[in-house]
């Protein structure tokens, strides 16, 4: 199934993802620490009162408790401080009025020391009760404070956490993306290298970047893959050659043998057909081998860098008088607009080839009366030769393959001789001069083929009729 999102995104979701709960769980462990670390620090405070309230009465046993006592709760800023005896009663009432009207938590027996919390007024209070024997009397002294400190500081941890989180993960996570893309941009390369290397180009290799890592590892594993393909194709392809080169001698005895044979005037009428069959398929052979030997020397590139200037123009010219008769033969209308004059960078006898295959299917798969229209004229620096015919055309899923090697449309097949090489050796040739091939075609209304190939000179001149 096709990912909708690349590696970068996914990894960068999962990334924040990951980030985002990592940094929530640490945010509410710290919340907790704190949290924890407030209340000690509260619950510190309130055992420091209470000692101090404490040392006060011991180191003033022989003094009224409750003078002391009121000293106290004054120099504290008649804070929360409370004295009761072990049945609830207060023993020593405190001059503070908020200490009088604050709900104490009953206390029960001096049993040991309390710390909780109560809620008074609609707000929370800590309050820590600490037994306390003074003249052997049981007394439980109680001192309580505000949460509201904390719980501020709490809020705003939290606060902050909530507004940094979503912050921090943005900027984490776009640069999580671009370190991502980053390493990732290898991939990228070589995939469009991968894509632009084919049968034709497969000495071509994947870029390695030098890195040592697994997409290193990876280019260079399919480099070595490539590697082997390119040898095994280079021996299919010098099989081909070979095989076709040493057929063409048997083959040529064979035709040259009927040949002679037939040349006998006291030939009975069977042989003689059977010699005429002989002579017809030796001579569709020997051009199928022809075909096949221009394509292992076009795989083998041997043509390559043979190009002079060549004059088009008479190529042309010269093939049309040739197709002039085969057309008037069949019944079909040659009509020619060529302009003269036009020469190119190419190789004469391939350019020949490559005007003849366009024009020699124009006639084949166009039936009588039909018509066909050559043109050769100069567009900008390039000459332009154009073929269109009123022919069978082409069915739209074929036209992708019509010049695979040995690719032939079914109704050709049934239909018209070929082998199907031709116009894989037309795109060679137009690769080779650097032009571009174009065909248009509709089923049963016609085929347009447009060869335009750089000029070595612009050369606009007065066309030159022939029809
Ligand atoms: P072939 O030997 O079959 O002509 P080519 O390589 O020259 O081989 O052409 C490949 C196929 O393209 C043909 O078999 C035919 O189906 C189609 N084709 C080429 N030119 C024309 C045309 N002018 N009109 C219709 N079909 C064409």
């Amino acid at each position: 199934m096709r990912q909708r999102f690349s590696i970068s995104l996914r990894l960068t979701l999962w990334f924040g993802v990951l980030l985002f709960l990592g940094w929530m769980l640490f945010g509410t462990l710290m919340w907790f620490n704190l949290q924890h670390t407030l209340t000690s620090e509260r619950r510190g405070t309130l055992e420091r009162r209470i000692d101090r309230l404490e040392s006060l009465l011991v180191d003033n046993a022989e003094r009224d408790p409750n003078q002391s006592f009121a000293d106290f709760a004054h120099a504290t800023g008649n804070g929360l401080v409370e004295i009761f005896d072990t049945g609830g009663q207060r023993a020593f009432p405190s001059p503070s009025t908020a200490a009088s009207t604050f709900p104490w938590p009953t206390p029960v027996g001096p049993t040991r020391k309390s710390f909780q919390q109560i809620e008074s007024g609609g707000q929370r209070y800590w309050v820590l009760a600490q037994p306390f024997l003074l003249s052997g009397h049981n007394y439980i002294l109680c001192a309580a404070a505000p949460e509201t400190g904390n719980q501020l500081v709490l809020d705003n941890f939290w606060r902050g956490l909530w507004i940094s989180v979503p912050f921090f993960l943005l900027i984490s996570s776009g640069a999580g993306y671009w370190i991502s893309r980053r390493a990732l941009r290898p991939v990228d390369l070589i995939a469009a290298k991968a894509r632009s290397i084919s049968i034709l180009n497969l000495s071509e290799r994947l870029p390695l970047s030098g890195t040592g890592d697994e997409l290193e590892r990876l280019a260079q594993t399919c480099n070595e893959m490539l590697g082997r393909l390119d040898a095994a194709v280079a021996r299919i392809k010098q099989f081909t050659a070979d095989a076709s080169h040493e057929l063409r001698g048997p083959l040529t005895f064979n035709r040259t043998a009927a040949e002679v044979a037939l040349r006998n005037p006291e030939l009975d009428p069977i042989s003689r057909v059977a010699f005429e069959e002989i002579v017809a398929e030796a001579a569709k052979a020997t051009t199928l081998l022809e075909d096949m030997l221009t394509l292992a020397r076009a795989d083998a590139n041997s043509l390559a860098g043979a190009l002079e200037p060549v004059d088009l123009a008479a190529i042309v010219a010269e093939t049309c008088d040739v197709a002039q008769r085969i057309a008037n033969e069949r019944g079909l209308e040659l009509s020619l607009s060529l302009h003269a004059d036009i020469s190119v960078i190419g190789d004469a006898a391939s350019l020949r080839r490559l005007v003849w295959i366009v024009l020699d299917n124009a006639m084949k798969y166009t039936n009588a009366p039909g018509r066909i229209t050559v043109k050769l004229h100069t567009h900008g620096h390039d000459a332009v030769f154009e073929v269109n015919d009123t022919g069978i055309g082409i069915a739209q899923s074929d036209l992708p393959h019509i010049f695979e090697r040995f690719y032939r449309a079914d109704r050709s097949r049934s239909e018209v001789e070929g082998s199907g090489l031709g116009l894989a050796i037309a795109r060679w040739i137009v690769e080779l001069h650097h032009a571009q091939f174009t065909v248009a075609s509709v089923e049963n209304v016609g085929t347009a083929f447009h060869i335009s190939l750089p000029t070595i000179h612009p050369a606009p001149t007065i066309p030159e009729q022939c029809e």
